[in-house]
């Protein structure tokens, strides 16, 4: 029985995601950050093996062969993939397992995992806004920051297939609300052994 749960973000590039998910780490004692692996570039600021796993094409490409992935998709021309293993650990031992992946990984994780999945698309309130946070953060050259604008459009029509929306205009209301869906995925009912806990409930002795 898996006593964990797992909670999915997914959302256009300079949304948030990030900025949100280091406050709700913080704050939710028990969860765990998914840690993807990528091929693209490291940006500066990042730790390899704290943001992401940087690894080769090659690697990701040895490990695809090897099923290492829970799953796997390109975005932006990169690979991104989340590994299966680490995963099932901290889910086995009841943690809040967060993972950041895009709109194509959140449909592979939901048909491998059902309703143990709570997802969340992060958003800004327009694309406007998501081009300036992504020319603020100063991470992206032009070029790059063209590609993730497109690529946020098409994500967008996509928001439907989520459980929450959340639109990331004042930091501290997305962050509160962010953690009101993290703390409410932790009492789904498929998380409980419900057929024991009801029939131990009727013992009185
Ligand atoms: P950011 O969104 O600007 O922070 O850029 P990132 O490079 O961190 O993420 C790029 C894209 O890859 C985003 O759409 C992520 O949701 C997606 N992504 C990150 N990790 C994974 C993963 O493990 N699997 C999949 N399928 N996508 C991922
Ligand atoms: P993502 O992980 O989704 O790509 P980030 O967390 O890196 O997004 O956020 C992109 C940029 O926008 C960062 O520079 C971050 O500080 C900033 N940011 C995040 N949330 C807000 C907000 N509510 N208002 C203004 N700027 C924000
Ligand atoms: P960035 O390169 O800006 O960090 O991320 C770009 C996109 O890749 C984001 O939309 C992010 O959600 C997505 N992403 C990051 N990790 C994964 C992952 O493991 N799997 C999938 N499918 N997408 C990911």
């Amino acid at each position: 029985m898996v006593k964990g749960n797992l909670l999915v973000i997914s959302g256009p590039s300079g949304s948030g995601k990030s900025s949100l998910m280091k406050e709700v780490i913080n704050e939710i004692s028990d969860s765990y950050f998914s840690i993807s692996s990528t091929t693209r570039a490291i940006r500066e600021g990042e730790i390899d093996g704290i943001n992401y796993h940087f690894i080769s094409k090659e690697d990701f490409e040895k490990d695809i062969d090897a099923g290492f992935f829970l799953e796997w998709a390109k975005v932006h021309d990169n690979y991104y993939g989340t590994s299966l293993k680490p995963i099932l650990k901290e889910l086995h031992e009841g943690k809040l397992v967060i993972c950041d992946i895009d709109v194509q990984g959140h449909k592979i994780a939901r048909e491998k995992f059902g309703n143990l999945i709570t997802s969340v698309f992060i958003t800004t309130p327009d694309q406007k806004s998501l081009k300036e946070r992504l020319i603020y953060r100063g991470t992206d050259s032009q070029e790059i920051i063209e590609k993730r604008l497109a690529n946020a459009v098409s994500e967008m029509t996509r928001i439907r297939e989520y459980d929450y929306v959340l639109i990331n205009d004042d930091f501290k209301i997305a962050l509160h609300d962010m953690l009101a869906i993290a703390y409410a995925s932790r009492k789904k009912m498929e998380l409980m052994d419900l057929g024991e806990f009801i029939s131990s409930w009727a013992n009185i002795d």
